[in-house]
């Protein structure tokens, strides 16, 4: 079956090229992007194939998220917690550790369901998730991967392993991700952050994950305290922490915020492949700071951390914070915006090529060129833009309806799961 896209104004992700042709969108995870001179007639189609007239339209690659807690998707308009937290210690007590501990197979996958039903609204099609449920851990990545693939979304996801909840959760942690990872789905080894890990756990998930190929998914120093923390109980700052057991070794590796670094730290980050995502808003949102990423390392993408799964509007977000602490251009905001496809293809992930595209319906009052397009990114381009999206050359949204699930199925048992953990939040 081959998607073909006639009269498109096809706009080039990497280069920002700007042509009017035809595509040929292959199908698959591995699927490609053809270029023809002509759109085929109607006896080359073969039954299985589709046409679609984008006239008007920009076509262009479709968004991948860096990091994402599709966990906290049912804590939207969630009861209040017990008490309004003073700082970000106690937004993980008060609300996140509270969220998670409640949650189960069913409210997992309504979860991951719902989220991933907003990202591909949202034109994003592969989701780099750090998932958390520390009394439901057994199969929850799978449940998560199963319900990506319902709607379309590629992944890397992981379980977010830490001291915090025992000894039980602990090894359930690093149980229920080696087995994940030996059935042959990809993904990382997630640890929460250097605060809620002890040396012993740090050492193994190092192990693990250079068992698996792959790297860590860990916060660093999303707020003082894990600095504090880190300083106070092994003498030492949470990079060289990490750098010391290995764990900033691994192209895979990615480090959550990174707010909080010293020259010293920042010095082993850009002599180190490990990635760092910048989450903005969700920094706001707990207001522990901001920090410029420019000169940090080449290795900066983008993500949401669970606040909402569109990735303009982390761009968007992202430049604007960017004024202030680093003096950012729409170009660099960019470059960093598509910065996770080159991350998700150095890893081997699989489900972010060239077949995965949003059609935009982008009513612009002035001139798109490959010159001025960032400009258009920043200031013009919002997901409302967002038409269509073709995901491994399927499309699975259309005329902004999904086509590969019933959404309001999806909404109402997501509501019903939502109902259910808010009515165990009111029962603590
Ligand atoms: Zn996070």
């Amino acid at each position: 079956m081959t998607l073909y896209l006639k009269n498109a104004n096809y706009l080039d992700a990497e280069t920002l090229d700007i042509r009017n042709t035809h595509l040929a969108v292959e199908p698959g995870p591995r699927g490609g992007l053809a270029f023809r001179d002509s759109s085929p007639s109607a006896s080359e189609l073969s039954s299985q194939d589709r046409m679609l007239d984008c006239r008007g339209r920009l076509v262009t690659r479709s968004f991948a998220c860096g990091h994402h807690h599709i966990y906290s998707t049912l804590a939207r308009g969630m009861p209040a917690p017990p008490r309004i937290p003073a700082n970000f210690l106690e937004v993980l007590e008060y609300i996140w550790w509270r969220v998670d501990k409640r949650l189960d197979r069913d409210m997992i996958e309504a979860s991951a369901l719902a989220a991933a039903l907003h990202m591909v609204k949202h034109g994003v099609t592969f989701c780099v998730d750090h998932h958390s449920s520390p009394y439901a851990i057994e199969g929850s990545l799978e449940t998560i991967a199963q319900a990506f693939e319902k709607i379309g979304l590629g992944h890397l996801l992981c379980y977010e392993i830490s001291c915090r909840d025992g000894q039980g959760a602990l090894e359930a942690g690093l149980a229920e991700t080696d087995g994940y990872l030996s059935s042959g789905r990809k993904g990382h080894v997630g640890l929460h952050a250097s605060f809620t890990v002890d040396d012993d756990l740090l050492e193994k998930s190092v192990e693990l994950a250079r068992r698996h190929g792959t790297g860590l998914h860990v916060h660093v120093a999303e707020d003082l305290a894990d600095q504090e923390h880190c300083l106070k109980t092994y003498g030492k700052r949470v990079i060289q922490r990490l750098h010391e057991f290995g764990a900033l070794e691994s192209p895979h590796t990615i480090l959550g915020h990174c707010l909080f670094l010293d020259e010293q730290e920042k010095k082993l980050l850009r002599e180190s492949p490990v990635w760092v995502v910048q989450n903005v808003e969700s920094n706001q949102n707990n207001n522990v700071g901001t920090t410029g990423y420019t000169g940090l390392t080449n290795n900066v993408m983008l993500g949401t951390d669970g606040m909402h799964s569109d990735m303009l509007r982390s761009a968007k977000s992202a430049y604007l914070v960017g004024q202030n602490t680093e003096g950012v251009s729409p170009d660099q905001m960019y470059a960093r915006f598509r910065n996770v496809h080159r991350f998700i293809k150095a890893t081997g992930g699989v489900g972010d090529g060239a077949n995965n595209l949003v059609i935009l319906d982008y009513d612009s009052p002035t001139e798109i060129t490959s010159e001025n397009f960032s400009g258009h990114f920043i200031y013009g381009l919002e997901s409302s833009h967002v038409l269509s999206v073709i995901a491994q050359g399927k499309m699975i949204v259309e005329e902004r309806r999904i086509t590969s699930v019933d959404e309001a199925e999806i909404l109402a048992f997501a509501r019903e799961q939502g109902l259910r953990l808010w009515q165990k939040l009111a029962q603590a």
